[in-house]
């Protein structure tokens, strides 16, 4: 028998569960053919996620060459790709773990009603998260719409350990077919080639030692600096966990085996409730699957947003004259990442001081983070505009200034990504606009030419953003 693994967004060698489920299926006659799917839709426009998401294929790719293992390639559209798999390679049974929203989801029925019309046997498994969609449900049936129930639930849940792969064996029985699978190996080299950015951190051994001196010192810190973007005190394990390089299983384990409980753990269960965070949302995205397009509270969908592209422009080039939005901006375009404090203040920037559709934020941050995760991404940005199931609520809108006084004090992170900012006085980081014009020539720095006016007033932003929603309400 031909079992094959089919490679997604779990791209890793170990504590993955396809791998394990097909080798223990596996008699020792069988073959196992390792393969990924590169989807037609893929081929289209490359955006940093991309290139982000193929430097980690290609590490998986060399890292399973390593060990002696080969990953094929199929390409193009999933009856004519997995054609290849089926009739050309008799391939009888599929291992996979599943997506349970968006896309992926409907990819996946699409390929298993293919592989079931042939004949083959379908093994998925939920893999990407501690808990899937249907595992953290009320007592009295159905499931939770507000986070702290969850998550009391899901702290009791039994968790699932880690699972030990046995490369040896996975070797003995993987089979390497590469020459009949040129196609697709080509298409796997081209889009290869079309990655632009550099990243210095991509794939599952760089994951494992950063998550090992996250949890030496900074874990312990974590509750204290993680709302401080200008610290280090986040474990920017999204990007990690978001290609697979890592599993969630062994993230959380190693929490619980490397952790000091004589030292300050306080952060630990503040960390523990992020990773619960990402399962919450991909619940909720499981059960709204119109999220991404919808608002998920009914009665706000007609709110009136507004968009205007070069206002528009402005907010994503980092050009709006709040210099923490800016730098927030700045630093996303540039690095792929951004941290979950101005994740939530560019965002709330976005929906009350521009009043401009969520919407459109959601699909330009799904262009550029690295860790872009639809659920999150979406129930972020629903949270943010106060629409989601549990959102911040309307009336109590960020002010994009005080944020940026109490989060970014000495504006150490303003002035790394904001450079014309460099020569500012403290006393004026926030807000340099109310500088005199002598504060402006000691800064360097002449506003409305070398950094722009701020573009809109937040007080009447703010009164306006509020009004909307009271609007929104009453005619309802
Ligand atoms: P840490 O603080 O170290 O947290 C550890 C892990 O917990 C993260 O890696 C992540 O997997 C999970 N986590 C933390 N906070 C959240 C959260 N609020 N929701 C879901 N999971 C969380 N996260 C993504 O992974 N992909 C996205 O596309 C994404 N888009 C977002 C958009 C908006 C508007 C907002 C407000 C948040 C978004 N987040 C997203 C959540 C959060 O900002 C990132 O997970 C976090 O900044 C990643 O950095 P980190 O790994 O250092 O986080």
């Amino acid at each position: 028998t031909t079992r094959a693994i089919w490679f997604r967004r779990d791209l890793r060698l170990n504590d993955q569960t396809a791998i394990n489920k097909a080798l223990e299926h596996a008699g020792d006659e069988d073959e196992i053919l390792l393969f990924f799917h590169i989807h037609p839709d893929l081929n289209e426009e490359f955006t940093a996620r991309h290139d982000y998401f193929f430097q980690t294929l290609k590490a998986f790719v060399d890292d399973a060459e390593e060990k002696g293992l080969v990953v094929h390639f199929i390409e193009g559209k999933i009856s004519a790709a997995f054609a290849q798999l089926v009739e050309k390679h008799q391939v009888e049974a599929v291992y996979y773990n599943r997506d349970e929203s968006g896309f992926g989801l409907k990819r996946d029925h699409e390929v298993k009603e293919y592989l079931n019309d042939s004949d083959v046997q379908v093994f998925s498994y939920i893999d990407h998260h501690m808990h899937g969609a249907k595992e953290v449900t009320k007592k009295t049936g159905g499931y939770y719409k507000v986070f702290t129930p969850y998550y009391k639930q899901w702290k009791q849940l039994q968790k699932p350990a880690v699972q030990k792969v046995d490369h040896e064996r996975l070797s003995q029985l993987a089979v390497d077919k590469n020459d009949e699978f040129e196609d697709g190996y080509k298409a796997y080299k081209n889009l290869i080639s079309k990655t632009t950015r550099e990243f210095d951190k991509v794939g599952e051994n760089n994951a494992l030692d950063h998550f090992y001196d996250f949890l030496d010192e900074a874990i312990y810190e974590y509750e204290k600096e993680r709302d401080f973007p200008a610290v280090d005190g986040t474990s920017r394990m999204s990007r990690f966990l978001r290609t697979g390089a890592i599993s969630i299983r062994t993230v959380y384990h190693l929490i619980h085996d490397q952790v000091d409980y004589r030292k300050n753990t306080e952060g630990v269960e503040t960390y523990i409730s992020e990773l619960a965070w990402r399962d919450f949302y991909n619940m909720i995205y499981h059960f709204y699957p119109n999220a991404g397009d919808e608002e998920m509270v009914e009665k706000y969908r007609g709110l009136p947003w507004n968009y205007d592209e070069d206002l528009f422009n402005q907010w994503k080039e980092g050009r709006t004259g709040f210099p923490i939005i800016d730098a927030a901006m700045r630093q996303m375009n540039e690095t792929g990442w951004m941290h979950n404090r101005l994740r939530m203040a560019v965002a709330s920037f976005l929906t009350k001081d521009l009043l401009m559709d969520w919407r459109a934020g959601e699909r330009y941050f799904a262009e550029q983070l690295i860790d872009y995760d639809p659920a999150s991404n979406i129930g972020g940005w629903q949270w943010a505009a106060s629409t989601g199931t549990d959102p911040v609520p309307y009336f109590r809108v960020f002010n994009p200034t005080r944020q940026s006084e109490r989060f970014d004090p000495h504006g150490r992170f303003i002035k790394e990504w904001v450079p014309e900012l460099i020569d500012v006085d403290k006393k004026y980081i926030h807000e340099p606009a109310k500088m005199s014009e002598k504060d402006q020539e000691q800064a360097n720095c002449v506003i409305g030419e070398d950094y722009p006016e701020p573009m809109v007033d937040h007080k009447t932003m703010r009164v306006r953003a509020i009004e909307m929603f009271k609007n929104e309400k009453e005619a309802k």
